[in-house]
């Protein structure tokens, strides 16, 4: 198997690859955009809601809201030895504490751990007039895009090209470096050969 990268841009990257067929490519692809943990908000607790969104619409918008990510400290919350509790592990806490008037945007979420933050403060998560409050804490816990569109980490596709080799087209939206992204897509297949080798036997 032969990479070469034909452009690389910030959070996108374009490379070739050659000695894989179009099977394996697609499983990389399927790899990249659904299999990939990125930490996104799971729980929310509110103190305090008198904006005009009620809670549930509230902690989905703040679920949708994309978060840096980092693998290296922190793994699944099923898979963690604090049993489902959450700790530093597998739970990020940030915390809204915010009166009206004016437009509460995603930079007012103060997070415990600076590698876990929003990567875009513009984003607006509700309106306040005066006498309005929230203040809420929430939980941001890893979880891939198979399960919800809210943990997925980029697109992904590919051409295969008439010398056999194929082109790959990846796009990361940020919670993950690119390069990070694809280099953790071939330990997502390389696992699921290996699950499937060892059941077999
Ligand atoms: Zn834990």
């Amino acid at each position: 198997m032969k990479i070469e990268i034909i452009k690389r841009d910030n959070n996108l990257l374009e490379f070739n690859i050659k000695g894989i067929n179009v099977t394996m490519a697609n499983a990389l692809r399927r790899a990249i955009i659904s299999k990939i943990p990125m930490m996104a908000i799971e729980k929310v607790t509110f103190y305090d809601n008198s904006s005009a969104l009620n809670d549930e619409v509230l902690a989905h918008r703040l679920g949708l809201i994309p978060l840096r990510t980092d693998l290296k400290t922190y793994n699944f919350v099923e898979e963690c030895t604090c049993k489902k509790k959450g700790c530093a592990k597998c739970t990020a806490i940030l915390t809204l504490d915010i009166s009206g008037p004016g437009t509460v945007h995603s930079n007012e979420l103060k997070s415990t751990d600076p590698k876990i933050v929003p990567i875009h403060g513009t984003i607006p998560i509700t309106k306040l007039t005066e006498n309005q409050a929230v203040k809420l804490e929430a939980k941001a816990q890893l979880g891939t895009g198979i399960e919800h569109i809210k943990w997925q980490g980029g697109l992904a596709s590919y051409a295969a090209k008439d010398d056999g080799s194929i082109d790959f087209f990846v796009e990361s939206f940020g919670q993950l470096d690119v390069k990070e992204m694809v280099e953790k897509s071939f330990d997502v297949v390389q696992k699921e050969i290996d699950e499937l080798k060892s059941a077999l036997k």
